[in-house]
C-alpha cells in the first residue's frame, strides 16, 4: 500500500512493479495483471485480487477507496512506452507483466 493516489506521479516505478509482482502471484491463472488488481494491491486491498482469482465471474472493474483507477492507467502507459511492463494501456483490464515475462497463457507457442 503506498497511499492516496490521485495521479501517476504518486506511484513510483518500484512500487507499481511490486504492486504488479503481487497481483501476478495472487492471480496467477489471469492473462496478466488487470488495472484493477494492480490498483488493489497498490490500496492495499490484496483480498479482492484473491476474491477475483477464486470467482472469475466477480466484477474485474473495481473502485479502491484512495486509487484513482485513471492514475494506475496513466501510469501503466508511461510503464509500457519505457519499456518496463508489456501490455496495453487503451482503457480495457491492461494484462500487464513485467517486461520479459511472458503472459500465463501465452506461456508456449501457439
Ligand atoms: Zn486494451
Amino acid at each position: 500500500m503506498v497511499g492516496v493516489i490521485r495521479r501517476a506521479r504518486d506511484i513510483s516505478d518500484a512500487d507499481f512493479l511490486n504492486a504488479l509482482a503481487i497481483a501476478r502471484g495472487l492471480r496467477p491463472n489471469y492473462e496478466g495483471a488487470s488495472r484493477w488488481d494492480v490498483a488493489s494491491v497498490l490500496g492495499g486491498y490484496e483480498d479482492l485480487v484473491i476474491a477475483r482469482s477464486r470467482d472469475p465471474l466477480l466484477a474485474d472493474k473495481t473502485i479502491v477507496p484512495g486509487v484513482d483507477n485513471q492514475a494506475v492507467l496513466a501510469k501503466a502507459r508511461k510503464l509500457i512506452r519505457a519499456g518496463k511492463i508489456t501490455g496495453c494501456g487503451c482503457g480495457c483490464a491492461g494484462f500487464f507483466t513485467a517486461a520479459g515475462e511472458l503472459p500465463a497463457y501465452h506461456a508456449w507457442p501457439a
